[in-house]
């Protein structure tokens, strides 16, 4: 399986430097010359991406010079759709509908077989790519969601699913070894299907990652140190591919999360593995207030800023974003993720979005098939997507 390389950490002082550093650049006469060179696919350096954040310059040249750096390549637009199995969860993180303190959400969760069931609805709806979802559970629990999980992810290479993305949480070596179970591998001990890790650390600040997500012993997801590296052992296990993100409007600086998950971003390339990026907002949630996380011109701007420092990396959108701005940012994206945030949602031509059992709120309820056919409209092809619906 190849050398174990070192994993991720995070030097957050080394990051404030890189601020302090685009800070005093900001006003300088290169800003223009730095957009130029990330227009025309050159890349951003942190401390690049870190001065454009600051500068004056709008938001709205920053997108312009993304979409023209993404016509230079030819990047189709992927899907996929959210299954969540469980809406239970051992872990409390203050912002989510599923932590298990929260008395206003209707736990749920399905029996193997309507995950199963579900898996071939969405096959027969033309989607080709399934994000498998539970909570995160204390060491005693995690062997019955790894092995649900594990169940539902033979499921999908019988049935042939172009992409399958897993967010179950951290997992230690041999748990990860039990998920990937039965899954076929490449000679060098890779995993052959396309199975993508997502654990996104939400927040990079230590701060505000212990006041959202727990400090205490017993909480499985208060440790911030080894889920910076869930990434680098699912690549030791023979995963190749990370969905690292942060959930924008926990730490108001928003140019410090950008910065790490670039830094992170890059580890992982550098690693040999693809990466996508995720930069969901906060949503209201059930018996929760959460606020958007971040203005619309603010969201803008990080997201032209990543699509224009980490061009190989592929950005995600999902339909929480209305679609006002998802028709904005898909040209600027890779990856336009469809569906509901409840447990087994999925009926034979749409979803249900019941608030009460759904992790977070998404705001585009249509089926999949019309948010999708927007994009498909002048005849381009949609990755892991091939609507059965005939053509009106
Ligand atoms: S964010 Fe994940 S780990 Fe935290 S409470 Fe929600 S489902 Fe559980």
């Amino acid at each position: 399986m190849g050398a174990e390389r070192q994993h991720f950490e995070l030097d957050a002082e080394r990051v404030e430097a890189i601020l302090a550093a685009g800070r005093g650049r900001a006003g300088s006469g290169e800003v223009s010359s730095i957009v130029a060179r990330a227009r025309d696919g050159e890349g951003l350096s942190c401390e690049e991406a870190a001065t454009l954040w600051f500068s004056e310059i709008d938001h709205e040249a920053l997108y312009h010079a993304a979409r023209a750096s993404l016509a230079r390549r030819a990047v189709a637009l992927e899907t996929f759709s959210p299954l969540y199995m469980t809406n239970t969860c051992d872990a409390e993180c203050r912002m989510c509908g599923m932590r298990r303190d929260n008395d206003a959400l209707v736990r749920k969760t399905a029996p193997l077989e309507q995950v199963e069931g579900q898996l071939q609805t969405l096959k027969k709806r033309g989607m080709n790519a399934v994000a498998l979802l539970t909570g995160e559970y204390r060491a005693e629990r995690r062997g019955w969601a790894i092995d649900f999980v594990n169940q539902a992810l033979r499921r999908t290479e019988q049935l042939d699913f172009g992409h399958v993305l897993i967010n179950i949480g951290s997992l230690d070596p041999d748990e990860l070894d039990a998920l990937l179970d039965g899954i076929s591998r490449h000679a060098d001990g890779s995993i052959a299907p396309k199975i993508t890790m997502c654990t996104f650390q939400e927040t990079y600040s230590r701060d505000y990652y212990g006041r959202f997500m727990g400090q205490s012993d017993d909480n499985p997801r208060a440790d911030y140190d080894r889920r910076l590296a869930n990434f680098d052992r699912a690549r030791d296990a023979g995963m190749r591919v990370a969905n690292p993100g942060v959930l924008i409007g926990l730490n108001p600086d928003i140019a410090f999360e950008m910065t790490a998950l670039i830094l992170h971003t890059r580890h992982l390339l550098e690693a040999g593995m693809e990466v996508y990026l995720s930069v969901p907002r906060l949503r209201q949630t059930a018996g929760g207030l959460s606020p958007r996380g971040a203005s619309d011109e603010e969201f803008i701007r990080l997201v032209s800023l990543l699509a224009l420092a980490v061009p190989d990396g592929k950005l995600v959108l999902t339909t929480r974003e209305p679609k006002e701005i998802q028709q904005k940012l898909v040209p600027i994206c890779t990856v336009l993720s469809a569906g509901s945030a409840s447990v087994t949602p999925y009926t034979e031509d749409g979803a249900q979005f019941p608030l009460e059992t759904s992790q977070f709120e998404v705001i585009d309820q249509r089926p999949f098939e019309d948010i999708l056919a927007e994009y498909a409209a002048d005849g381009s092809e949609i990755v892991n997507f091939a609507s059965p619906r005939s053509p009106a």
